[in-house]
């Protein structure tokens, strides 16, 4: 429950943040990450909010997606970069999720759609081929010649 005015005597509904979206209520200021890495290019991408929990979701959705199979392929963004922004969109969409649903959207302004949960689509299971990799090969590769020297 929102108190009913802020310290400087403005009403808590003046100040609450919209959805930069849909123009709704309540919104969350949050930023959504997206990463993309091959061999040595990087790409940072970002989306800043507010958003309400309904647009926060499907931008976590979408650059979740998109990081999974694009953000793997750079030395860099396979053991930081990536996990980080997994870590941060994972985290957003916890916060996202203890919104109330939003009110009704702006005149003219048109709510994102939520689309399929990440699990549900397809390119998100591209991100098992590094892991397949680091199973397969690396981890045969390196624990061997630890034991050997230990
Ligand atoms: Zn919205």
């Amino acid at each position: 429950m929102h108190p009913p005015a802020q310290a400087d005597g403005t009403a808590w509904w003046s100040v609450a943040p919209y959805c930069r979206i849909c123009g709704a209520r309540p919104a969350l200021q949050v930023t959504v990450h997206a990463h993309q890495g091959v061999l040595m290019w990087m790409r940072f991408h970002r989306e800043d909010g507010p958003f309400c929990r309904s647009c926060g979701i499907a931008v976590v959705r979408e650059l979740t997606t998109k990081t999974l199979w694009q953000g793997w392929w750079s030395p860099l963004s396979l053991v930081g970069f990536t996990p980080i922004a997994l870590i941060c969109n994972f985290s957003v969409r916890r916060k996202l999720t203890t919104l109330a649903p939003p009110g009704p959207s702006a005149p003219g302004a048109t709510r994102k759609i939520q689309g399929k949960p990440v699990h549900q689509r397809p390119l998100a299971y591209v991100a098992l081929v590094p892991l397949a990799w680091v199973v397969g090969f690396f981890i045969p590769q390196i624990i061997p010649a630890i034991i050997t020297h230990i």
